[in-house]
């Protein structure tokens, strides 16, 4: 059988979870599950987070898997509900809206007696400066002053758009949220990813909302999983499916864009794009074997790619490394001119799965 494993490290994920309490103590935990929890398989995930206070998804269909498989802890909709027809699950599930536009204020005071019999909190979105969703600060504290007279117990909430990186916006919308905050108190806040639950400590609030770090991947350009003490959850495998030796001005794949300058060995993995391997380059790539780097050549294919094991011992059947603990997702995303986030969410469903 071709082999093409995602490995999930479920002690891993606990560990990772772990690294968010200890940097943000006085805070509960959202754990953001979205995307098939960024990719790894919600099931799977759910099951080594359950420690955490909440989870985070981006929809209804979402929330409803999370209660499917029986998970109770809180669930926020992190966008709100799309139509006013999905307030009746978040109902009959127990689901916590995000409010951005006036339409999902309005769908909410409808429901309001249940919601709130139910002690749902209510997450108000401040737009500080993202332009993405949520309202300006001008209208935010009307907004929020509505809710708490109708007994709605709301929670400010606002997303970084550089927290990653110094950037002038970060003191702006910190400013912004912290003058919201002050206008609306008493209110619950949170305003930290990952990143910012790094960046910073003072802003934890009531609840922080990490992500891609529960993943152990690196929401930093600049910064390793190793520096931030994180630990890889995902390990993507493949193995070795044939052996060539070629000569100096012979060329390796679609395009032969890779050509020989010596005599070397190279070696063909069962992985490739229809996997979710990237084929776009930007700068060399490597796999790992036996925790030893060596390079990608020429391009990927849909089912192979080829690396170099001159050097290495290898036979038809060795492990190979696409991403995991030795060669990390964030560098292989860097070689390909994309994030850790990506990679990880856009991995099709041909690898087999597998939880250790
Ligand atoms: C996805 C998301 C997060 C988590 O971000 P990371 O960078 O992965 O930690 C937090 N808050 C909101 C609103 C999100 O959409």
């Amino acid at each position: 059988m071709r082999q093409a494993t995602i490995y999930i490290d479920s002690k891993a994920l606990q560990y990772n979870l772990n690294r968010v309490k200890q940097l943000a103590p006085h805070s509960q935990i959202v754990s953001m599950v979205k995307a098939n929890a960024y990719g790894h398989g919600v099931q799977d995930c759910l099951a080594a987070l359950n420690a955490t206070d909440a989870f985070g998804v981006a929809c209804l269909e979402e929330a409803l898997e999370i209660r499917r498989l029986g998970y109770t802890q809180p669930i926020t909709l992190i966008e709100g509900v799309f139509t006013e027809d999905e307030m009746e699950d978040v109902i009959q599930q127990k689901l916590e809206c995000v409010v951005h536009r006036h339409e999902q204020v309005e769908w909410l005071i409808q429901n309001k007696e249940a919601y709130n019999a139910l002690g749902l909190k209510v997450w108000v979105k401040l737009n500080s400066g993202m332009n993405r969703l949520g309202f300006k600060s001008n209208e935010i504290i009307a907004v929020i002053h509505q809710l708490k007279s109708l007994n709605f117990n709301c929670v400010l909430t606002m997303h970084f758009a550089n927290a990653d990186v110094d950037h002038p916006l970060n003191e702006q919308q910190i400013q912004q949220f912290l003058d919201v905050k002050n206008a609306c108190k008493p209110i619950l806040a949170s305003c930290c990813n990952s990143a910012a639950i790094y960046k910073y400590p003072n802003l934890h609030f009531d609840y922080v909302r990490p992500g891609i770090m529960l993943y152990g991947a690196t929401p930093f350009a600049d910064k390793d999983v190793n520096e931030l003490d994180l630990k890889p959850v995902m390990s993507f495998e493949a193995e070795i499916i044939a052996l060539n030796q070629i000569h100096a001005g012979e060329s390796v794949g679609y395009g032969s864009t890779f050509t020989a300058t010596n005599s070397m060995q190279i070696a063909i993995v069962s992985i490739g794009y229809g996997d979710g391997y990237p084929r776009a380059y930007v700068k060399p790539n490597y796999v790992a074997i036996d925790k030893q780097l060596t390079p990608v050549i020429g391009r990927v294919s849909m089912d192979m790619i080829a690396i170099d094991t001159t050097k290495l011992q290898v036979k038809v059947g060795t492990k190979v490394e696409l991403w995991g603990k030795t060669r990390l997702v964030d560098d292989v995303a860097n070689a390909n001119g994309t994030i850790g986030y990506e990679l990880l969410c856009r991995l099709s469903n041909r690898p087999q799965r597998q939880r250790i």
